[in-house]
């Protein structure tokens, strides 16, 4: 994903606006639904353009992203959360039709009340765990880049921390309101950039952004029993936002490796453990390893077959937040031993002189009998 409207329409900052609207209708064109279904990467791509375009076709929306670069902006325009982006669906795609008419409506409806919300934008952080330590919870300590809140103006952006003061142009009030025709257009002020006030001196230390960027230290708990894939979030824990504003959330997602004895399914730890065939036939104990780092006895009965199960009961994985822990199985795989001596093949010759029983040829062949029969 294009991490920069620009970038996603194929356009530099210089272009004009003529530039930016052929490229984007050139792209929309490409990439419209209608000419690409089912394809879920198009789909993607489109909204995407369209996200782009919405914000640089538009000259305030476009200065507003050029201050306060693309994730501040998108943290902003989409009421916080950096994760979901302003709904497009395909639905809301048409070709804008340039009327003076529409652009004012647009104003109208669209830049009311369009006053930068000034969170600060959530981080993500992916960790992978073995399954022993998903197993046992782990304790991680992050190192993250982010952004947080400038002491030496606590974060108002205004040296030595005095109060911002109110925009003179608009009044405080973020918006400039003006006739234009027959209509009353409300458009966000362009000294204040909608905010409602001005800096006079802007803190040294951030250059007015109230915020400066630092490594964070953060110990994050990753409970026993966690799922792969699951998401943890830390409130707060994101970047700090622009003057004052909230904070962005951290979430960390966390993916559990495979292992290379145990399958698991939710709280059940599976593994499959080949059985010898004298000890399938004769019956007889194994010792199978367990999740936990132990050993368990396992009682193989008599005539056991490839495929059986075996439930060892409270073996398998910690239950997420509790002290209990699921079932482990243990599948069966009886082997057929190989480079025999001269003797074992004897053995086993003689072996098969005896009338063995052997449920499953017996049903099989019985069954094949039938088959025949009812040609
Ligand atoms: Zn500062
Ligand atoms: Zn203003």
């Amino acid at each position: 994903m294009s991490r920069d409207y620009y970038e996603t329409l194929g356009v530099s900052k210089a272009s004009s606006d003529a530039d930016i609207k052929k490229a984007y209708r050139t792209l929309a064109m490409q990439y419209h639904p209608d000419r690409n279904k089912g394809d879920k990467a198009a789909e993607a791509k489109f909204k995407e353009i369209n996200e782009a375009y919405e914000t640089l076709k538009d000259p305030q929306k476009k200065a507003a992203y050029d201050r306060y670069g693309h994730e501040s902006y998108k943290n902003a325009s989409s009421g916080g959360g950096g994760f979901h982006n302003r709904g497009f669906s395909s639905d809301d795609f048409s070709f804008d039709s340039s009327s003076p008419f529409s652009d004012i409506f647009d104003e109208f409806f669209n830049n009311r009340s369009e006053r930068m919300d000034m969170r600060g934008a959530d981080l993500r952080y992916e960790t992978s765990i073995t399954l022993e330590e998903a197993f046992r919870g782990k304790n991680i300590d992050l190192k993250i880049k982010t952004n947080i809140s400038c002491k030496a103006c606590r974060g108002t952006g205004s040296e030595g921390g005095a109060r911002p003061k109110a925009c003179p142009s608009c009044r405080g009030t973020g918006k400039m309101r003006f006739s234009q025709g027959f209509f009353m257009v409300e458009r966000t002020c362009t000294a204040c950039n909608g905010t409602g006030h001005i800096i006079e001196n802007s803190c040294r230390e951030c250059r007015g952004a109230g915020r400066v960027g630092t490594t964070k230290n953060i110990s994050v708990s990753i409970p026993a029993g966690i799922e792969d894939g699951a998401r943890i979030r830390l409130s707060g824990e994101g970047e700090a936002g622009i003057r004052g504003g909230n904070s962005g959330d951290l979430y960390i997602f966390v993916s559990v490796k495979p292992h290379k004895l145990f399958r698991r399914e939710g709280s059940t730890i599976n593994c499959d453990v080949p059985i010898s065939i004298i000890t399938a036939a004769l019956g007889g104990d194994i010792e199978v390893p367990t999740i936990d780092g132990k050993k368990a006895i396992v009682k193989i009965p008599a005539g056991t077959q490839s495929g059986n199960i075996m439930k060892l009961r409270n073996k398998g994985m910690t239950i997420i937040r509790s002290t209990m822990r699921g079932d482990m199985m243990i599948h069966a795989r009886v082997e057929t031993p190989v480079n025999l001596t001269k003797k074992q093949r004897e053995l086993l010759a003689e072996f098969d002189t005896e009338n063995n029983s052997h449920p499953q040829s017996s049903g099989f062949f019985s069954k094949v009998k039938e088959f025949w029969q009812e040609l």
